[in-house]
């Protein structure tokens, strides 16, 4: 099971979640070429240790564990999944 970000993260890619991830599963990252065009930032769901860490630096609370993932936003799961094609 891995963290799941959601639809705040959509017009907000703060990043601060990248600098708190101590596995460098978080992507895209700033200096990545498809940073300005990715609608939100995503989680590798085979890479993730599921610490916790980038839950509470973000600033709009986009970062669930799976079983904490809001219904309304459960199909975030597979969206982050995608972006690994995993
Ligand atoms: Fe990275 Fe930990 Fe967040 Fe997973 S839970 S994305 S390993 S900071």
């Amino acid at each position: 099971m891995a963290y799941v970000i959601a639809e705040p993260c959509i017009g907000t890619k703060d990043t601060a979640c990248v600098d708190a991830c101590p596995v460098d599963c978080i992507h895209p990252k700033k200096d990545e070429g498809d940073f300005e065009t990715a609608e939100l930032l995503y989680i590798d769901p085979v890479e993730c240790i599921d610490c916790g860490a980038c839950v509470p630096v973000c600033p709009v609370s986009a970062i669930f564990a799976l079983d904490d993932l809001p219904e309304k936003w459960s199909h975030f799961a597979q969206i982050n999944a995608d972006y690994y094609k995993r």
